[in-house]
């Protein structure tokens, strides 16, 4: 629902990249930095091989290693997207990196501290979530309402293999609910309808009502809860799949008198990629083993379209978001306002500029 009109589309693809601290196995092994940050926003990374000269690269804003979960929300420009989606736009934020580059820390932080309500570990949205209603609180427009629900879904294994088309039908990815987790495990369905401008939705997913701050914090709470249970090697499990987090808030106003009310819907989507390396894996086919490089597919297909979009050339021509499930339940909000990506390897700081 975004309008051309507005700011020409020029921010709409914000980038942001967060530089994670070096970790136990990194200092033990002495391990040496490979990134300088020169400037507001320019970060340069070592090259090797056969051209040793660093290479330099512009985001809207680079966190360095010490930067706080405080200094992210406050200097990312997330406040911005969620004023937009009080205002009736769709946004989108997302972590993109490799599986051990601080995705998870950044959105939601470490578990187990989330009952400490000032912890300075808490996460972007839990900050957000704080923020959002914060600024609820504070706009008491005559005869304005708000009203907010939330969703928590995780996109499963829609991967790519490179051995054969064959074999890339059975990977097309499970939907599930963080919410309403079921144990046969079958896989929601994604449809798409015209009715309100609905677009792509998630058949029979959980949305909950939340009244205030804590509702939205339990949403939070119980999917992550939830992500744990369903996946024993974590790192494994998470390193393959999305899990989104989306705020919908509705805004209505009194027209007039006679009851007439004008709405607008917006909505905020988190989203915590599946891990950016590639996976190499083995396969029986007939009556061999074989090893597949695995590429998440929605990771493919979302490089594409917002490479698409943030191209003025393409921008207006056919974005490929019914390429993936993840892609289409993007498509509302990356065909319109903001999307934040953060990242860390080199392969990666390319693919982040790439959107610039
Ligand atoms: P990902 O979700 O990308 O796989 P995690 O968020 O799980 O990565 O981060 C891997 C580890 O590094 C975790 O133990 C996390 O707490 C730690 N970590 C990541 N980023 C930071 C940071 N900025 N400061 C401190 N620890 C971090
Ligand atoms: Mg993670």
């Amino acid at each position: 629902n975004y309008d051309e009109s507005d700011d020409g589309g020029a921010d709409n693809v914000n980038v942001v990249v967060r530089v994670r601290p070096m970790n136990q196995r990194e200092l033990a092994n002495s391990e040496e930095t490979c990134v300088q940050f020169p400037g507001e926003g320019q970060l340069w990374m070592d090259g090797y091989g056969k051209d040793p000269r660093p290479k330099p690269f512009t985001f809207n804003v680079v966190f360095e290693p010490d930067a706080t979960q405080e200094d992210l929300i406050e200097h990312s420009g997330i406040t911005r997207l969620i004023e937009m989606a009080l205002d009736g736009y769709s946004c989108t934020v997302f972590c993109y990196g490799q599986t051990g580059s601080g995705k998870t820390h950044t959105l939601t932080g470490s578990p187990g501290l989330k009952k400490d309500f000032y912890s300075e570990d808490h996460g972007l949205m839990y900050r957000s979530f704080v923020y959002l209603f914060k600024c609820l609180d504070q706009t008491k427009e005559e005869g304005v309402t708000y009203s907010v629900r939330a969703s928590y879904l995780e996109i499963y294994n829609e991967q790519v293999l490179s051995l054969s088309l064959e074999l890339a039908r059975f990977n097309s990815g499970q939907v599930k609910d963080l919410l309403n987790p079921n144990p046969s495990q079958r896989s929601l369905a994604v449809r798409w309808s015209k009715r309100q401008k609905r677009g792509f939705y998630v058949e029979n997913l959980f949305t909950v009502e939340c009244a205030e701050l804590d509702d939205l914090i339990a949403v939070l709470e119980e999917g992550i809860a939830n992500r744990h249970i369903s996946g024993h090697a974590m790192n494994e499990y998470s390193s393959r799949s999305h899990a989104m987090l989306t705020v919908h808030v509705t805004r209505e106003e009194k027209e007039n008198d006679e009851g007439v009310y004008i709405s607008k819907h917006g909505k905020i989507n988190f989203v915590d990629l599946a891990g950016s390396e590639k996976t190499k894996e083995t396969h029986c086919v007939g009556q061999k083993l074989v090893e597949a490089n695995n590429i998440n597919k929605s990771l493919l297909v979302l490089g594409t379209c917002i490479s698409a979009l943030s191209d003025p050339k393409k921008r207006d021509g056919h974005i490929p978001f019914r390429d993936s499930k993840l892609t289409k339940l993007l498509a509302d909000s990356l065909g319109g306002n903001g999307v934040t990506l953060m990242a860390k390897s080199l392969l990666t700081l390319r693919y982040a500029a790439s959107a610039k």
